[in-house]
This record gives C-alpha cells, sequence and structure tokens, in this order.
C-alpha cells in the first residue's frame, strides 16, 4: 500500500526508538502524528528534526484519543510509549502496570471504538526472563523477572486475544539492546536518568563521568562480563516500517525478535568505545547488578524471513560511533 492520505499515529515519537522511526516513516513517506506526554521525550527533537503534528497527552486519556481519532484519518498506531527503568519497575511496579498495561488497554479500546485495526508494539526480550537456551527463538518460553517485563507480556497476551476475538492484527516486537543513534548525525539516545551502558561509556569519555562501572566480572562468560546483543536503532526503526506495511497488506497478528544475532561483552564494548573516541576510559569493577542474566543474544531468523529485514550496522564499532557522534553534539 502506498501512503496515501491517513496518517501513522507513533505514540512515543518523542523518544529514543520512536523518534528514529518517525524520521524513517517520514523519509518513505508516511504522514505522521506523534502522541507523547514529555516526560521522557524531547519537544526539541520534535519541532527541530521530526517536525510532524505532536499532540502532548498520555495514552491513557480516552477523551483525548477519542478526539484524536476523531479529527485525524489514523490507518494504524505504533506504540512506543512506556516506562522502561526496570530498578524502577521493581520498587514503583503500580507505576508501570497503569502506565504500560491501562494505558495501552485504554489505546487499543479507543481504537477499537474508532475502527481502526492494526497495532505495532514495542515488546521486549525482557519478557523471556532468563535464558534457557541461546539464541533466543521467539518459541522460547516467557518468564519475565521483573515487572518491566511483565508489563510488556501482559500487553502481548492482550493482543493475542484482540487478535482472536476482535480481528485486531498487531505486530509485537521483541527488541534486545537497542544502541546507536541515527548515523546522520539527526537523533540519537537522550534518556534522563541514563542508565543504559553505551551512553554511559560515552559519558565516561567525554569526561562527564569518572569512570564507568562493570557491573560484575565472575559472569560464566569469555572475559567474566555480561554478554548483550546490541542492535542499532535504525535497523530497528526500519523493521518497524517493514511491520506496518506487512499490517498495512492484509498480515495476520504476529511477533518477531529483534536483534543482532551477535552478542558482545560489557568489556568488549568498552574496548571499542576506547578505540572509537581515542580516549582513555576508567573503568570500576563492582558487583552484579541484580537482575542481569549473564548471556542475552536473540535470533532474528523470522524477521528476516518473513519480513524482509537485513540490518544495516551489525557492527559494534559502527554503532558506537554513530552513538559516539551524537554525543558529542548532543552535550558540547
Ligand atoms: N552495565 C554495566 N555498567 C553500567 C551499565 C550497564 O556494566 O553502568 C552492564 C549491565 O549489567 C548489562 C549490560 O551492561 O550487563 C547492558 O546493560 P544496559 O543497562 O545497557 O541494558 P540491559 O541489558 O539491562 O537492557
Amino acid at each position: 500500500m502506498s501512503p496515501g492520505k491517513t496518517s501513522i499515529l507513533v505514540t512515543g515519537g518523542a523518544g529514543y526508538i520512536g523518534s528514529h522511526t518517525v524520521l524513517a516513516l517520514k523519509r518513505v513517506g508516511y504522514d505522521v502524528v506523534i502522541l507523547d506526554n514529555l516526560v521522557y521525550g524531547h519537544r526539541d527533537l520534535v519541532e527541530k528534526v521530526l517536525q510532524v503534528e505532536l499532540v502532548v497527552g498520555d495514552t491513557g486519556d480516552r477523551p483525548l484519543l477519542d478526539n484524536l481519532f476523531k479529527t485525524h484519518n489514523i490507518a494504524a498506531v505504533m506504540h512506543f510509549s512506556a516506562y522502561a527503568y526496570v530498578g524502577e519497575s521493581v520498587t514503583d511496579p503500580a507505576k508501570y502496570y497503569r502506565n504500560n498495561v491501562l494505558g495501552t488497554l485504554t489505546l487499543l479500546e479507543a481504537m477499537l471504538a474508532a475502527s481502526i485495526d492494526k497495532f505495532v508494539f514495542s515488546s521486549t526480550c525482557a519478557t523471556y526472563g532468563v535464558p534457557k537456551i541461546i539464541p533466543i527463538t521467539e518459541d522460547h518460553p516467557q518468564d519475565p523477572i521483573n515487572p518491566y517485563g511483565a508489563s510488556k507480556l501482559m500487553v502481548e497476551r492482550i493482543l493475542s486475544d484482540f487478535s482472536v476475538a476482535y480481528g485486531f492484527k498487531s505486530v509485537r516486537f521483541r527488541y534486545f539492546n537497542a544502541a546507536g543513534a541515527d548515523p546522520n548525525g539527526q537523533l540519537g539516545e537522550d534518556h534522563n536518568p541514563e542508565t543504559h551502558l553505551i551512553p554511559l561509556v560515552l559519558f565516561t569519555a567525554l569526561g562527564k563521568r569518572e569512570s564507568i562501572s562493570i557491573f560484575g566480572t565472575d559472569y560464566p562468560t569469555s572475559d567474566g562480563t555480561c554478554i548483550r546483543d546490541y542492535i542499532h536503532v535504525s535497523d530497528l526503526a526500519d523493521a518497524h516500517i517493514l511491520g506496518l506495511e506487512y499490517l498495512l497488506k492484509g498480515g495476520d497478528s504476529e511477533v518477531f525478535n529483534l536483534g543482532n544475532g551477535n552478542g558482545f561483552s560489557v568489556k568488549e564494548v568498552i574496548e571499542t568505545a576506547s578505540v572509537v573516541t581515542g580516549r582513555d576510559i576508567k573503568i570500576l569493577e563492582c558487583d552484579r547488578r541484580p537482575g542481569d542474566p549473564p548471556v542475552l543474544i536473540g535470533s532474528s531468523d523470522k524477521a528476516r524471513k518473513i519480513l524482509g529485514w537485513h540490518p544495516q550496522y551489525s557492527s559494534l564499532k559502527e554503532i558506537v560511533a554513530h552513538s559516539w557522534q551524537w554525543h558529542q553534539h548532543r552535550h558540547q
């Protein structure tokens, strides 16, 4: 289907993965409306870079949604907005279930009322919990070990049930470690607080932090540090376009992992960042962070086969280099 006069609603479009997807949607020619409450999203990026309509509000605000669907011709919804701090989800689960589950259910009910039945959902490898088999495939048992993962799994369940009962079609993407930044330097990661490894390593290189803490050096891995599957955010954005078009062409509800298929250790990430930045990065070896599985690597063969997804930036060096370009510009 070619992009017509209809629009795509992107919730969380002012956030990290959402904003890169809006950029990709615009490049392909879609009209986009963003719904974002700007708790973590960035108005300046929407206004200066994305330049699409921004509706400020919550996905749990039913009157706002009803009005939005009445005043716009929305063909499909891509739903990125959610709280995503694993540690906070453990100490304040109510916040996560209210926003991530109730907020999403309200959005889905408003979509049903407006007869919009195509939905692309940001899920996570955190729904698998501690993996039993590596690489993780989509049929791996889902047994999340924190409320964040549980909140995403609950929405996945709602979506399967809606698919059966109402013919409501969804693509659920389970991301591994989203990383990197727009290769042209227009967008990137800007979380506050920042907890992710790659930005924190680069903040250390920039001199904004004394050192980078390595959470655990006694894991059963080759160098004792955790291994993760870092996937470039622009590759994630491309997968979302393919998922959207799959639904617009009449595809049935499906679930796909989105990862690189390659694992890199915390030490390898820090070494790569030293090479890319040409700077010394001071390391502090610390205790393990609770809830971190030693190895998380996903198989994305299904997305490659069914959606024809071909990640372009699978080298860690490129991922870190794009992040470095962004952080130098954002924090100068
Ligand atoms: N990590 C670390 N130091 C930090 C932040 C993260 O050693 O300051 C480790 C973390 O324990 C995990 C990996 O880096 O093994 C990736 O963590 P991140 O928070 O980026 O993503 P997660 O895998 O938790 O989604």
